[in-house]
């Protein structure tokens, strides 16, 4: 059977998914799998598509010193265990820049052109390119496509798209791009399923995950994002401080002598419910701690969101519908009732019993603005893009977008 491979590559582990291609281009989920503790302490973990364990293992340092050694471990796994040998493999790809409106199939001048969006997520881009390049020249001929979180954003207005900063450094791809777009994306496909009356209108998609940030979607089209140039703006997120004054950044560096890659590692890596709490990044630790710090973090946290509700809803002119999705906004019963009691001024008004069984909509049925939770699957969306593009092939070149 064919299948097609999704890789999610990060600093210090690799994400995979396999997807069975059966009948009329429809997609199963057949493996799903990490390599974790890269250039640490590398184990393989992985599930069928119903859950049931099919591998969880430990290796010498030296067999995964990196992301890509960590690949090589996992697609000798699957070809070697499971006899599956991808016909196609879908990547993340954080940052598509000013270029890519969607995803595009890879060869050597793609990878180049990504290279020079690395600065603007250097903790993402670098590691989502790695398993591309060593593909790219293991297997030439296996077809490669990159999906990227910033795509869905791409048509947004000039003015959503602008800072107010000279034109110039817009030209150079300094602009608001906006990131989750994957997630966004399926939520987008999902909702006429979901929600058929409202889901041509104007909707509000809040991804509480450790990244987090708000879409607003008129007709299942982005119109505005929480988050900017980069993925460190918007929402409070697990370790990133979502909206910060540029001047804080100036603080650091001329008040605490703070170089570029400190400041770097500090907001990425410091910040968020982590720096707020002293305690934990995870929203389930918060929750159930005594510390004043965790509780504050998370009235932060909610408050944030509400303010943040109020400026798309200014976008959008008003909004239909409210959608929770990724990892808080899935399964926080507590955290989405108290951000419905935010939005109470919109129209919001919870099913606290539907709310606690984690149903699809969770307002009362006679509540103005209706609520839904809906799971997000950007793996699966990857997926689609990816067979997609394979059975449509075009040369990249046609797949461009925008080169500036
Ligand atoms: P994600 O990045 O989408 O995997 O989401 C990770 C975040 O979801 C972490 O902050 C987790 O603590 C949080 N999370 C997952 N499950 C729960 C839960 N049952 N209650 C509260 N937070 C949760």
């Amino acid at each position: 059977m064919d299948t097609i491979l999704v890789v999610n590559a990060g600093s210090s582990s690799v994400k995979f998914q396999i997807f069975a291609v059966e009948g009329e281009g429809a997609l199963r989920r057949q493996v799903k799998g990490q390599m974790d503790g890269i250039g640490s302490r590398p184990r393989l973990r992985a599930s069928g598509g119903t859950g049931d364990p099919l591998a969880d293992r430990a290796y010498p340092i030296e067999a995964a010193a990196d992301v890509p050694a960590a690949m090589a471990v996992a697609g000798a796994w699957l070809r070697d265990e499971l006899n599956i040998n991808p016909i196609a493999v879908g990547h993340r790809v954080v940052h598509g820049g000013p270029d890519y409106a969607r995803p595009v199939l890879i060869d050597h001048a793609v990878v180049t052109r990504l290279e020079r969006y690395i600065s603007l997520a250097p903790l993402h881009q670098p590691h989502n390119l790695a398993p591309i390049r060593t593909l790219l020249s293991n297997f030439p001929t296996l077809p490669q496509v990159a999906c990227f979180d910033t795509a869905f954003h791409r048509d947004h207005d000039a003015l959503a798209d602008h800072y107010a900063i000279p034109h110039q450094l817009h030209a150079e791809g300094v602009r608001r791009y906006g990131f989750h777009g994957l997630s966004y994306e399926y939520i987008a496909k999902r909702l006429p399923q979901v929600a058929p009356d409202i889901a041509d209108g104007r909707m509000i998609v809040a991804h509480l995950g450790s990244g987090a940030s708000m879409c607003a979607m008129k007709s299942g089209k982005s119109v505005e994002s929480t988050m900017g140039f980069t993925a460190l703006d918007g929402l409070a997120m697990g370790t990133r401080p979502g909206q910060l004054d540029p001047g804080v950044v100036l603080y650091l560096i001329a008040e605490k002598g703070m170089s570029a890659s400190n400041v770097q590692n500090f907001l990425y890596r410091d910040c968020g419910l982590k720096g707020l709490s002293g305690v934990s990044n995870d929203m389930r630790e918060l929750e159930t701690s005594e510390d004043p710090r965790a509780a504050f973090a998370i009235d932060y946290f909610v408050y944030r969101i509400g303010l943040n509700a109020g400026m798309l809803a200014a976008a959008l002119q008003g909004i239909d519908g409210f959608v929770f999705t990724a990892g808080i906004g899935e399964n926080s019963v507590s955290i989405r009732a108290r951000i419905a009691e935010k939005l109470a001024w919109l129209g919001v008004t919870l099913d606290p019993a539907e709310n606690a069984r984690h149903a699809t909509r969770i307002s009362r049925s006679d509540s103005r603005i209706p609520v839904y939770v809906v799971p997000t699957d950007e793996e699966l969306m990857i997926a689609q893009h990816t067979l997609a593009l394979i059975m449509n092939r075009q040369s990249p070149n046609q797949k461009r977008e925008r080169v500036s």
